[in-house]
């Protein structure tokens, strides 16, 4: 009888499928939205790739993704050769090729499948680069509401690439880059004036051999979203009202129901709160360190999911945290540097035992979220720009690719949140700006404004007025009520 209930329930639920790009950066801000939809009453199925579901059942153990039967796991292939060293998902440029090129078809047997059981799916919620669904959900006539997970700040770089290409302001050919030229300033959007061309989407630039083909791949994928039926984005109307003022007349309707982080908190039920993302297994051990440290006495380090560097920029990472003679927490994944060559200087770990904690991977939000922690070293991801801001703390900026560079661009000059520090990284600069960050003049306005922002982010995602919640509820209303 219990299983009969629970049948009826289901079928009268509206089905809801969630697909992420496969990646953590983008994984986790879905499975924040599938749960707060599961929370307002939505069945749901969440879609990795054969290859990240794997790596979550390995990473979160295996009964993590056999929660409930209103909330189950599917996943597709990505194309991809078996994974070896190195891994070949943390190429992007391969990563969204072969994404694009193979999904398609599985996806569409999938929702096939789907759609002949007793829940057939009534919306898909997608990740703006997994363009290739919204030729299945017209196929299949369901509705597509896409996911920008990223600020708006990127996506508004990527609507205006064509139009700064053919004004002659973006290189248009690959290759080196005259000297001077990344300083070049493009002055002509609007709410981002002064931005310079090494702080847009690094892809831009033209210089690697990827960044063609991931501009052209993104620029495609952003005119998809423009035919989706609305768009929701992992930020709040404070941040980037200008922004969002100035898409709504280019996209379908925007929701800004962010930060996630906060709203997950509040919304999620427990029934689905233990549904973690993380593909690297999460080391404990940090919070129980960081309790024994001084309150924001530590400065924390982590460069995220993606980033890689050389064995030099590790070496000079290492001395600079050495000199500025503060606590650190430096989570350094094994494929962080190039060649897997993440030895750190022996006399490094001596010198600084008692004062550094290393992990491999850590639960972010809840160090951002502790009181030990005092600044942020970070690559500028846009969960982890987020999660810094709605905890109140300070960042230092190095950021690596993509929409990094805008995100530490807002961070350094929109929002003054962050120092940004160059990108050929010196042992001098990262101590100075580290001592800076944590003790100094500019370090405490940062802090200020971080704090500013994390009040306004909390006001954001409080019930029943805060301008997330108003734009979840507008959304629900949407997704139930419209079809294609
Ligand atoms: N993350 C984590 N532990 C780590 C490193 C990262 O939980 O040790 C999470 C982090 O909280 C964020 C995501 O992984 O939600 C990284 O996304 P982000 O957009 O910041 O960067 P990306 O990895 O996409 O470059």
């Amino acid at each position: 009888l219990i299983a009969q209930a629970s049948m009826g329930s289901i079928q009268k639920k509206p089905h809801v499928l969630c697909i992420p790009a496969p990646a953590q950066g983008h994984i986790n801000p879905m499975l924040k939205v599938a749960k707060i939809l599961h929370s307002k009453g939505f069945h749901i199925t969440f879609v990795n790739t054969e290859f990240n579901h794997q790596r979550l059942l390995k990473s979160q153990g295996s009964d993590a993704l056999h929660g409930l039967p209103s909330f189950c796991f599917e996943s597709i292939p990505d194309g991809l050769p078996p994974p070896e060293n190195p891994d070949a998902t943390q190429d992007v440029p391969s990563l969204c090729k072969s994404v694009d090129g193979t999904c398609l078809g599985p996806f569409k047997s999938l929702l096939t499948k789907l759609n002949a059981s007793s829940s057939p799916v009534t919306c898909i919620v997608a990740d703006v680069l997994m363009g290739f669904t919204y030729d299945a959900a017209t196929e299949f006539d369901i509705p597509e509401i896409v996911l920008w997970t990223s600020g708006v700040s990127s996506l508004m770089c990527l609507h205006e690439y064509p139009n700064l290409l053919e004004r002659g302001l973006m290189p248009k050919e690959s290759g080196v880059l005259e000297d001077g030229y990344l300083d070049t300033t493009i002055d002509c959007l609007p709410t981002m004036p002064g931005i310079r061309l090494k702080d847009m989407v690094s892809f831009f630039r033209n210089t690697n051999p990827g960044d063609e083909y991931m501009i052209q791949f993104l620029c495609v994928q952003v005119e998809r979203a423009k035919r989706a039926s609305a768009v929701i984005f992992n930020t709040f109307h404070e941040l980037e009202s200008e922004l969002l003022e100035m898409l709504g007349s280019i996209f379908p309707p925007c929701y800004e129901i962010g930060p996630l982080n906060l709203l997950e908190k509040i919304l999620v039920d427990e029934s689905v709160s233990s549904l973690k993302s993380n593909l690297w297994k999460e080391d404990h051990e940090c919070l129980k360190w960081l309790d024994s440290k001084p309150p924001s006495s530590v400065i924390y380090v982590n460069f995220g999911s993606i980033t890689v560097m050389t064995h030099q920029h590790l070496v000079e990472f290492c001395w600079g945290l050495a000199k500025s003679n503060y606590s650190f927490l430096w989570i350094i994944r094994p494929d962080l540097v190039v060649d897997n060559s993440a030895m750190l200087p022996p006399e490094f770990l001596e010198e600084t035992n008692i004062r550094g904690m290393l992990a491999s991977w850590c639960p972010q939000e809840q160090v951002l979220n502790h009181p030990s922690i005092g600044g942020f070293l970070t690559h500028s991801g846009w969960n982890s720009t987020l999660e810094s801001i709605s905890s109140g703390v300070p960042m230092i900026s190095w950021p690596f690719f993509g929409d990094q560079q805008p995100n530490c661009w807002s961070c350094c000059n929109k929002w003054e949140v962050a120092m940004e520090i160059d990108n050929d990284v010196k042992r001098e600069e990262v101590a100075k700006l580290v001592i800076e960050l944590m003790n100094g003049e500019r370090g405490t306005e940062l802090r200020k404004n971080a704090i500013d922002l994390k009040n306004r982010a909390e006001k954001a995602c409080a019930s029943p007025f805060g301008s997330s919640i108003v734009n979840l509820d507008k959304k629900l209303h949407h997704s139930t009520s419209h079809t294609r």
